[in-house]
């Protein structure tokens, strides 16, 4: 077969990366991202093991260089790891990520390193054992600490942190997450809340804080200097002087990072979604089950599909606090 065209944009921008939400079940119930009685989807309308590896075999064939599994949490589901072993058999295939809430790595971490996962992101949004388990309802820190050490112990490296900060939730817990995040040599990320499905246990306009006010409270404490080094994301890094650790901030209300967009998600459910803050999306699933099974037409009609999205890809997301939500699906689903 001959080589398949990448995949560019109306905007010239080429996608390089892709987002596999794996599964939109999760152990957690982070309180920005679930509310707490879930209704997850029947088993029939999530993709199998096989139509994942499929789709992202051909994302690859067309030019993705970074996968990232993510969900709901990925490794509740089963055969994660042998999906992880395939997926990193992929020629083309630079990088293979999973962001997790760390709650299985203890468990996990070793066998997944084996596997050939090169990067884990962990979220953590607490130190407090009390306030973790107030936002994510069912969590326990200590397994989340002890699963980032299990990380660090089966030889993974820049294990990226992730925390989402919420006004008068956890904006106390910036200082003592950057502090823990210095110790352990690990990198880490602040996120801003985005308006993504609709919850019930706080006001998400008054809950918001800024890359600008969290960046403001650790300069309180510590010199941060602008880091060279981009990775092609929507983060903006930050090194404190002395220690190897990059701070990030994922800003999506303050500074919008649409320009050099090179990503695209694929929902639990198949879809693909162009851009994160907007319904542009393409139904992968029926591409994949309607139609000849065989290797080479599934193949075929999957990588025509691809490249026929990039005309829908939009320019820049939206995102308004002040508005209902204007994107009902949660985090979960769409793949964080
Ligand atoms: N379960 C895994 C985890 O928690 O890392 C992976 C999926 S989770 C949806 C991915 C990331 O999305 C997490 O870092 C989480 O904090 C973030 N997230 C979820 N809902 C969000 C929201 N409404 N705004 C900003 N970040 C959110
Ligand atoms: Fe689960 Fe991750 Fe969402 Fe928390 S952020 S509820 S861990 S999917």
């Amino acid at each position: 077969m001959d080589t398949p065209e990448p995949l560019i944009d109306n905007f010239g921008r080429q996608v390089t990366y892709v987002r596999v939400s794996v599964t939109d079940r999760c152990d957690f119930r982070c309180v920005y991202c679930m509310s707490e009685e879930m209704t997850f989807l029947p088993k029939s309308e999530v993709l199998s093991l096989e139509e994942l590896e499929v789709l992202v075999r051909n994302l690859v064939a067309c030019g993705v260089t970074k996968v990232r599994l993510t969900g709901g949490e990925p490794l509740v589901r089963p055969g994660v790891v042998g999906l992880v072993q395939k997926i990193r058999t992929l020629p083309g295939l630079r990088e293979l990520c999973m962001t997790t809430n760390g709650g299985r790595l203890q468990d996990l971490a070793e066998p997944l390193k084996k596997a050939g996962l090169d990067r884990l992101n962990v979220s953590l949004d607490s130190l407090d054992e009390g306030r973790f388990h107030e936002l994510t309802r069912t969590g326990r820190l200590g397994k989340v600490l002890a699963g980032i050490n299990a990380a660090q112990n089966a030889g993974f490296e820049h294990t990226k942190l992730n925390a989402v900060v919420m006004r008068g939730r956890n904006d106390d817990e910036i200082l003592p997450l950057v502090e823990y995040a210095l110790a352990q040599d690990l990198d880490l990320s602040f996120i801003e809340e985005m308006p993504l499905g609709v919850i019930t246990e706080h006001d998400r306009g008054e809950a918001f804080f800024s890359s600008d006010e969290i960046r403001t409270v650790i300069r309180s404490q510590y010199v941060l200097e602008s880091a060279a080094d981009a990775t092609g994301g929507p983060s903006r890094y930050y090194r404190v002087p002395g220690y190897d650790s990059r701070i990030g901030f994922i800003s999506p209300h303050s500074h919008n990072f649409c320009g050099d967009c090179n990503r695209v998600r694929v929902t639990t459910e198949g879809q693909l979604l162009l851009c994160l803050g907007n319904e542009h999306s393409v139904d992968l699933r029926a591409v994949l089950r309607q139609g000849s099974q065989e290797s080479a037409s599934v193949d075929a009609r999957v990588q025509q599909a691809l490249r026929d999205s990039m005309a829908i890809k939009p320019e820049k997301h939206h995102f308004n606090l002040d508005d209902e939500p204007q994107i009902l699906r949660f985090m979960s689903v769409t793949g964080g």
